[in-house]
């Protein structure tokens, strides 16, 4: 927990009428300033530990190929399946960094063209399902009322749909649901509604609000044994910050869990821009 931070400064104020002088006291609130350096020094020192741990193994691997495993061709063999793993999780970690830093970029710039979230989702289900199959998964798609069109940006929502089935395929399993539906709301206009289901185990409700931070995992072991990067719904939150989305999480150790979007439609969005939700 961080303490508020002021800056005082002292100035002095002459009073007019001769009778002597005055003193003027500036106090200028640093908080939400050393808050954001506080994260960004965090985010710097975390990024750097997850690049820093495949790299470690890396250089083990190859000190002992040069060395100890030079001659023994299976062992050899075994390290290198190894050391791709350990690039490609490096890979893995920069693309999403870029990922994130892209889309902070363009946090602000209000997306231009229209999309049919409805589409959209039945090409990120028909992309996703044959993978899911060979994990042992089946993802469904049920279509609602549509055409479901939103302001936003193809790339960026078909990467939050592909995020949300991805941990809902990796973390949950079993049958995963993705629907759509209208939402009518006096304070907020029409929104669209997407949903990811899983009956996975569920999530403990401590985690829930923290699951959108930066390398912010439930089990730091599971999630890189599946591929995980940290990143996934920091990038979502990122992403639908830009499209006036909002995300709610909804799960119970074991009751699986159901992901809400929730995008203004298109030509029906609420008079007042209202302020992306902080989630
Ligand atoms: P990761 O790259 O680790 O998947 P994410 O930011 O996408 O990172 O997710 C953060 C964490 O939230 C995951 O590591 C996992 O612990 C948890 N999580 C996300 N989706 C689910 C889900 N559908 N069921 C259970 N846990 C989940």
């Amino acid at each position: 927990p961080l303490e508020r931070a002021f800056e005082v400064q002292v100035g002095p104020l002459p009073v007019p009428d001769g009778s002597g002088a005055g003193a003027v006291l500036f106090l200028r609130d640093l908080t939400s300033a050393r808050r954001l350096e506080t994260m960004r020094v965090d985010f710097v020192a975390n990024a750097s530990h997850e690049l820093r741990t495949p790299l470690a193994s890396l250089i083990g691997f190859i000190e002992t190929l040069q060395g100890p495993a030079r001659d023994d061709a299976p062992a050899r063999e075994r390290f290198l399946e190894i050391m791709r793993a350990q690039a490609q999780r490096m890979t893995r970690l920069i693309d999403d960094l870029l990922s994130l830093s892209r889309i902070e970029l363009r946090e602000h710039v209000a997306p231009t063209a229209t999309v049919d979230l409805g589409a959209l989702a039945r090409q990120m289900v028909d992309a996703q399902a044959p993978p899911a199959a060979r994990r042992g998964a089946e993802v469904t798609f049920t279509d609602g009322d549509g055409p479901y069109p939103v302001p936003g940006d193809a790339d960026e929502l078909a990467r939050v749909i592909e995020n949300l089935i991805e941990n809902a395929v990796k973390y949950g399993g079993g049958h995963v649901r993705v629907g759509l539906s209208r939402e009518d709301d006096p304070r907020h206009g029409a929104r669209i509604v997407l949903t990811v289901s899983d009956d996975g185990p569920g999530i403990a409700p401590e985690h829930i609000p923290r699951l959108t931070e930066r390398f912010y995992r439930v089990d730091v072991a599971s999630s890189r044994a599946r591929g995980g990067t940290g990143l996934g719904l920091a990038i979502v939150k990122h992403s639908l910050n830009r499209h006036r989305g909002r995300l709610a999480i909804d799960s119970a150790v074991g009751r699986g869990t159901t992901v809400r979007v929730s995008l203004p439609e298109h030509g029906r969005e609420a008079e007042i821009r209202d302020q992306p939700d902080p989630v």
